[in-house]
């Protein structure tokens, strides 16, 4: 196996006490990004109340392996551009690494190691049998035509096959990727180690992919706000519910949440945002066609433009933030109007934000619990690549609704046990799991157990 250099190794302190109490700020210095920032601060809250040494957590935060890549690809226009492209395993304890392939201008190595970091949790608290990666290249795919983005995945790929596989590594889709991205690095992949359906997930039916997989991260926030408005007596009839991000996460929310009976009052993206108008809210089917066709819900016929700060300010039962990282934070935590909130996408919240939300009692169910329905779905894809065998819809999504039900009853059950929020109950079984698995792998020695 190679092994690949250390890229941006994590701080080696815990610093939870500087993040801790009355002066925690985004601005608040502990290296990094806003976003690795975030997820320190969670880690180290969770560690702490399982007694995990300073040791225990370098190892647990610590990438098993980074690997950066220059993707040379040769334009339509016959120029030779050199990207970036990064795959980063965080954790492969409980299973092979799991995660998305973004591609963004604002991707790096910091960025792809937090969201890396984030799916060994997101794996280990549903407990799927995977570990946690991150990749993607740093670009802007809507100035790339069809034949450079082609190019340019299967570059990628061609530089990172080693380290990717069925039982290695898994990518799926994430932000400007697709199922058609997925099927490129599928048709490269196999082309070198022979027919490796089970190398991505999120693929094209024809492919091996499975039907709900692609609607299946938006399908279950919708499921998980659902079991949590049950948890206290109500549903999902009714809600006003404002919507940050429309594409494949927002939009399927979106309908899921509409066919439940709920009502999406407003609607946001990269170029604007809009509001119904009276007293009928946004019809999300119309919704969905005219995104296809225009590229943006903006100048939906009907509705009231607005900018999502407004968005973010509107009173309703539930927002659901489902875009990118650092959308909530301490200068715009104060302004939120809905009684819960639902991160549809990673790290949404940074934890200044997240205190102010906690002593105004706005519920947020987190990233790892809200969206973990895509990688729940990709692992029935997986194991169904394996077995060659494949699922009706319906037991996908009563096979997804049973996951995601379960997760949410036991970061419940702790949380209200604990007298911690939601997020931090669900780092809190996240981080024993894998602990746990470190710990009978022989890789570190755990005191630690969950009450
Ligand atoms: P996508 O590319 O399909 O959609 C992103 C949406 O966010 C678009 O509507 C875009 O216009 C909007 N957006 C981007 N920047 C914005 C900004 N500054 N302000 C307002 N809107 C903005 O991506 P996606 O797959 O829906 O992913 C969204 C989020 O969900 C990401 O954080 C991703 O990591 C997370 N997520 C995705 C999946 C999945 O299966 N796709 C799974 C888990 C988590």
């Amino acid at each position: 196996m190679q092994s690949a250099q250390v890229i941006n190794p994590i701080p080696q302190r815990s610093s939870v006490q500087a993040l801790q109490g009355p002066q925690l700020t985004d601005k608040a210095s502990v290296g990094g990004t806003l976003v690795e920032q975030t997820a320190h601060h969670n880690f180290s809250l969770a560690a702490q109340r399982l007694g995990l040494s300073d040791d225990q957590q370098l190892l647990l935060r610590t990438p098993f392996r980074e690997v950066k890549v220059s993707v040379p690809v040769q334009m339509d226009d016959g120029s030779l551009r050199v990207f970036t492209g990064y795959r980063i395993q965080h954790s492969g304890a409980r299973g092979p690494a799991k995660g998305g392939i973004r591609y963004h201008p604002a991707v790096d190595a910091g960025e792809m190691q937090a969201l890396a970091e984030i799916m060994t949790w997101k794996t280990a608290l549903v407990d799927i049998p995977f570990g946690g990666a991150k990749g993607g290249i740093a670009c802007e795919p809507t100035q790339l035509s069809a034949g450079e983005l082609e190019r340019l995945t299967r570059r990628y790929v061609s530089r990172i096959h080693r380290f990717i596989g069925p039982f290695r590594d898994i990518p799926a889709p994430d932000v400007n990727t697709n199922a058609q991205v997925m099927a490129w690095i599928l048709d490269e992949y196999s082309s070198r180690h022979g027919y490796s359906p089970a190398v991505v997930t999120s693929k094209p039916i024809e492919l091996g992919g499975i039907r709900g997989r692609a609607a299946a991260t938006g399908t279950g926030v919708g499921m998980v706000l659902a079991e949590h408005m049950k948890a206290s007596g109500r549903s999902l009839s009714g809600l006003r519910v404002a919507i940050q991000g429309f594409g494949n996460v927002g939009s399927n929310a979106a309908a899921f949440i509409e066919q439940h009976g709920g009502e999406i009052i407003a609607v946001g993206d990269v170029n604007g945002a809009i509001l119904s108008s009276g007293s009928r809210p946004l019809r999300v089917h119309d919704l969905i066609e005219h995104v296809r066709l225009t590229g943006s819900v903006v100048d939906f016929p009907g509705a009231v433009a607005i900018d999502n700060e407004e968005l973010i300010a509107l009173p309703c039962d539930v927002l659901v933030p489902a875009a990118l990282e650092n959308a909530l934070t301490e200068d715009n935590a104060g302004t939120v109007r809905a009684s819960v909130i639902v991160e549809g996408a990673n790290l949404p919240t940074t934890a200044a934000a997240d205190r102010i939300f906690r002593d105004r009692k706005i519920e947020v169910i987190p990233d790892l619990l809200a969206n973990a329905g895509g990688v729940v779905a990709s692992y029935f894809e997986w194991t169904q690549n394996l077995q060659q065998t494949r699922w009706p819809l319906d037991k996908v999504n009563r096979q997804l609704s049973a996951y995601l039900t379960r997760a949410y009853r036991a970061v419940r059950k702790v949380a209200e046990g604990r007298d911690m929020s939601l997020r931090e109950a669900a780092w809190l079984i996240a981080i024993d799991r894998v602990a746990r698995a470190e710990s009978l792998r022989g890789a570190m020695r755990t005191g630690s157990a969950r009450a």
